[in-house]
C-alpha cells in the first residue's frame, strides 16, 4: 500500500491517495485544485474508484465534483453527514468562497468496510466536529479526518458539531486496542500511541 498525501485547497487539507500494488486507488477527502492530486495519480498510473469522504465541510468536498468526473470515483460518506454535505450554511461553502453541496452515492455506517481493490476500509463512526463525522482505518493506519489532530482536535463550534460528543469519539479511538499511525485532515500525521499519552483531549 502507498499513500500520498496532498494539501489541498485554501486551507492546505490534507487529501490523500492510498492505492495498492495493483493501483486501485481510493481518495480520502479533496478539496482546492484538483491538478497535483490529477499529475500524481497519472504519473503513477492509478486507477482511482473511490472518494471517501471523512465528512462533509467544505474544504473536505470542495475538489469531489472534478475528482468525479475526472475518474468516475463513488462518492462514499457517513449516512448521518447528510444535513452538512448538502446544506451550504452547514458545510459553510457559502462563507467560503461559494455554496457547494455532495451528494454522495453511498452511504456507509459504523462498522462497515469499504473493498477498493485489495484494501478494505473499515468505517468508525466518530460524531463531534460534525453529526456523521467518521474515521476510516486500514490495517494499522487510521485516516482521522477533523477528528483527531496531532495535539489537537477538530473544532465543535459549526454547525452539527458537540464538544462532549467528539470527546466521547475520541475516547473511542484512545481505546482502540494497538497502535496505529494516524493520518488526520490537517497537519501533521501521528500515532495513536503519541496521541494517548500527550493529547490533551484524549
Ligand atoms: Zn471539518
Amino acid at each position: 500500500m502507498k499513500i500520498k498525501v496532498l494539501p489541498m485547497g485554501s486551507i492546505g487539507t490534507n487529501c490523500y491517495v492510498v492505492s495498492d500494488d495493483a493501483g486501485n486507488a481510493a481518495i480520502i477527502d479533496c478539496d482546492g485544485d484538483p491538478r497535483p492530486m490529477f499529475f500524481y495519480i497519472s504519473e503513477h498510473n492509478l486507477k482511482p474508484t473511490h472518494i471517501l469522504l471523512t465528512h462533509g465541510h467544505y474544504d473536505h468536498i470542495g475538489a469531489v465534483k472534478a475528482v468525479k468526473e475526472q475518474y468516475g470515483c463513488k462518492v462514499v460518506a457517513g449516512k448521518d453527514e447528510i444535513r452538512v454535505l448538502t446544506d451550504p450554511a452547514a458545510n459553510c461553502s457559502i462563507f467560503s468562497g461559494g455554496a457547494m453541496t455532495v451528494l454522495p452515492d453511498e452511504f456507509v455506517s459504523d462498522g462497515d468496510s469499504i473493498t477498493v481493490g485489495e484494501m478494505k476500509f473499515q468505517v468508525l463512526f466518530t460524531p463531534g466536529h460534525t453529526e456523521g463525522s467518521l474515521c476510516y482505518i486500514f490495517e494499522d493506519t487510521i485516516f482521522s479526518g477533523d477528528t483527531l489532530f496531532q495535539g489537537s482536535c477538530g473544532r465543535t463550534d459549526l454547525p452539527t458539531g458537540d464538544w462532549s460528543t467528539i470527546l466521547s469519539s475520541l475516547k473511542r479511538l484512545r481505546d482502540l486496542p494497538g497502535d496505529y499511525t494516524v493520518y488526520p485532515g490537517h497537519g501533521p500525521s501521528t500515532t495513536l500511541g503519541i496521541e494517548r499519552s500527550s493529547n490533551p483531549f484524549m
